[in-house]
């Protein structure tokens, strides 16, 4: 695998916006339930703006993956995305994992999501799946909807193509924010961690993926990694990031083309 630039590794900041989709896809109460579904708000009135910020000052990328029915409740938020020039794939129209989809669900969920988001006047070419996770037939219906990567498996440390010819982006739970930090208010069983711990984390693996030339996919979530003390950390993570040597920071999309040439 060679990186542009003679770059040794790639590194992607990509953010999951789920808002108040989280749990609305899977709980129908939970539209009666404003404490709850303030978590998620949280991510659109506050969070998403300071990561664009955050972001803008750094002069990096990111890409945006973002449910059809975010981008209908927060086209606002969408509209800045796309504004400040950033990518934006399909995380499903509900937040709803396509195992528990008929086939033709699925399709409408894909085909719908793609529609909303490329009427922002951007094109979608990514897909992410709300559960990491791939029916039987999402392959098969990205490659049909011309649809050229899927950031979701975990087998790999470089980008590689399937027989389809979909690019997989791997990703790793090690390096998302909500394993780190999500707290559940139903069951208390997990502590929240310190940015100290995660910044550990973090850093060990991007310098063991540079050591073994991969990619180095983060996985945020705005109303997780936007709470203030996490974003100091991404901030000073971000300029670590840049200020290693040998270290290409792409949107998804362009690590993509760097597997099919074009
Ligand atoms: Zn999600």
């Amino acid at each position: 695998m060679t990186w542009p630039s003679g770059a040794r590794c790639a590194v992607a900041f990509t953010f999951d916006f789920d808002a108040e989709e989280v749990w609305l896809a899977g709980d129908p109460d939970a539209a009666s339930k404003p404490g709850l579904l303030s978590m998620g708000a949280y991510g659109a009135n506050v969070a998403v703006p300071e990561i664009l910020r955050l972001l803008d000052r750094r002069g990096l990328p990111a890409t945006f993956f973002v449910p059809g029915r975010v981008a209908e409740m927060h086209a606002d938020r969408v509209r800045d995305i796309v504004a400040a020039g950033h990518e934006v794939g399909a995380h499903g129209y509900t937040h709803r994992s396509p195992t528990a989809l008929s086939r033709a669900e699925e399709e409408d969920e894909l085909v719908k999501t793609t529609g909303i988001l490329e009427g922002f006047g951007t094109a979608v070419r990514g897909y992410r799946s709300p559960a990491w996770e791939f029916s039987v037939n999402t392959l098969e219906l990205l490659a049909a909807h011309g649809i050229g990567y899927s950031s979701n498996l975990m087998d790999r440390l470089h980008p590689y193509r399937h027989p389809n010819g979909v690019v997989e982006l791997p990703v790793q739970w090690l390096l998302d924010d909500a394993a780190h930090f999500w707290f559940s208010p139903e069951d208390w069983v997990k502590t929240i961690a310190a940015p100290s711990h995660v910044r550990e984390i973090w850093e060990e693996e991007l310098l063991g993926i540079r050591d073994l030339g991969g990619l180095c996919v983060l996985t945020m979530h705005p109303q997780v990694i936007g709470r203030p003390s996490r974003l100091r950390f991404l901030d000073s993570f971000m300029g670590m990031v840049q200020e290693l040597d040998g270290v290409w920071v792409a949107g998804c999309a362009d690590i993509a083309d760097t597997v099919t040439g074009s």
